[in-house]
Formats: C-alpha cells, sequence, structure tokens
C-alpha cells in the first residue's frame, strides 16, 4: 500500500462545504473510523480518486457524531477510546447505516461478533483496494433499491411483492418478515440474504450466487460471514424448515408443509 503522508489529505473538500448529497448513487459519503494516520490517508485518497468522499475520524465516539451525514462506515476495531465493537453496538440501536469492519488477520472471534452485532461486512487488513471499491459499490447499489423513492402509487402497487411459506411472510418491498403474524428484526444483510432465497422460492440458489448478489461478489473472503448471517437468520426465524441447505450447492427458500 502506498502511504500519503497525513498532511496531504486536508487539502481534499472539507465534508460540510458539499452543497448537496449527491443524487446520483455512484458517489458515496464514507464515514472512516481509523485511528492510524497512514492507513486513514492512504484510503482517504484511494476513496477520492474513484469519486467517493470520506470523512475520517479518529475515535468511536465521533462516529455516533458524524453518522447522519453518512452512506458508509468503514470501521476500524481497534481504535484509541473504544473498542470498534461497542461503537458498532451503539451505533446499532440508533441507525441501520451500511458498516465495512476493518479488522487484522487472524482475529475471527472479532468478526464472527461484528457481523452478529450487525456489521455488512468485513476487510481484513492491509485492505486491498479492489475489493474496498467492490464492497462499497455493492452497498451502495443495495442502498440505491432500498431509498429508490417511490416515482408512481402505481409503480408503488405493482412493486409489492410478498412471500409466503407456511406462516412466513416475507415483503421484499417494504423488507419486512413476519413469522406467525410477529414481525421478526433482521439485519440489513440478513434480509438481503433472505430477499434473494425467497424472491426465488422453491428454486435452490447457489452459494456463489448468493453471495455475488447480496455482497455483490461471489469472493472467498464473505463465505464465512454468509454462514454466520444464515445462521442467525434460521435462529430469528425458529422455522427449521424454511430455508434448506443443499449440500454442495447452496440453499432453497421452501414450503415449510413439505419439510
Ligand atoms: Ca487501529
Amino acid at each position: 500500500m502506498v502511504y500519503i503522508r497525513y498532511e496531504e489529505w486536508p487539502k481534499r473538500p472539507e465534508w460540510p462545504e458539499w452543497p448537496e448529497r449527491p443524487k446520483e448513487v455512484d458517489r458515496v459519503q464514507v464515514l472512516l473510523a481509523e485511528d492510524d494516520d497512514g492507513v486513514a490517508a492512504a484510503l482517504v485518497e484511494v476513496l477520492y480518486d474513484h469519486g467517493h468522499i470520506t470523512r475520517r475520524v479518529r475515535y468511536g465516539r465521533d462516529v455516533l457524531t458524524y453518522h447522519r451525514s453518512s452512506d458508509l462506515l468503514l470501521l476500524d476495531l481497534g481504535l484509541p477510546d473504544t473498542d470498534g465493537l461497542d461503537v458498532l453496538r451503539a451505533l446499532r440501536a440508533v441507525s441501520d447505516l451500511p458498516v465495512v469492519v476493518l479488522t487484522a488477520r487472524g482475529d475471527e472471534r472479532s468478526v464472527v461478533r461484528g457481523l452478529r452485532l450487525g456489521a455488512d461486512d468485513y476487510l481484513v487488513k492491509p485492505v486491498r483496494l479492489a475489493e474496498l471499491l467492490a464492497r462499497i459499490d455493492a452497498v451502495t447499489r443495495r442502498n440505491a433499491t432500498r431509498n429508490a423513492p417511490a416515482a408512481s402509487a402505481a409503480a408503488l402497487a405493482s412493486a409489492v411483492r410478498t412471500v409466503r411459506a407456511g406462516d412466513v411472510e416475507v415483503e421484499l418491498d417494504a423488507r419486512r418478515v413476519r413469522v406467525a403474524g410477529a414481525e421478526v428484526e433482521l439485519t440489513t444483510k440478513e434480509f438481503d440474504i433472505l430477499a434473494v432465497l425467497a424472491g426465488r422460492a422453491g428454486t435452490a440458489v447457489s452459494r456463489e450466487q448468493l453471495l455475488d448478489e447480496v455482497w455483490g461478489d461471489a469472493h472467498h473472503a464473505v463465505s464465512r460471514s454468509l454462514d454466520v448471517h444464515l445462521t442467525q437468520l434460521r435462529a430469528k426465524l425458529r422455522r427449521p424448515g424454511l430455508l434448506t441447505t443443499i449440500r454442495g450447492f447452496g440453499y432453497r427458500f421452501g414450503n415449510l408443509d413439505e419439510d
């Protein structure tokens, strides 16, 4: 990684000067919580070169100050004031901002805990540039879909898609799921996974397909995080027959009655 001197990056546009939240979905306002100046500067530079704007903060407490004006949080776990996981827990109490955790290799327990606390993804340091940009693009695409304003009443009416299996009801567009009439709280990622499977109910979906649609690539690094999310999803839905594992292939959203 090429390190850019810390002193160089304040030349970039300051966050408050941005005139408008950009309409186009390809520009992302990234909040970066990273205490290492070298790493932070390099990330800011690289993101800027790819059209994204980054506000870098050094302390975990600052995340809770600036998250509202951000599209995505890149969260280092080792911060000087608080543990990144505590920051994530506090953030999740108030926001579903997409979060990508930055972690040191071999820190698997933190990764699993992070995903369970609602992180959308994680990247192992040193962060590979192409991978970072791919993750950001994936998050951007999903958010664009999620936040797309209802163009018209007709479009809205035709867009209401609900998938049912037994007493499970998945409203794909409202991003709601009910089990026996009670709404189940899912993280963004858990719902994304469920939506891909429910959208093709009764059909086997391969792991690669799922990884590609939910994470934006079928890269093996996120494979483990898929397992963690699926375990959480199954635990929350409490309908063992709903998400069937097709060994050596993938998963199927099935009819509960048949299982
Ligand atoms: Ca750190």
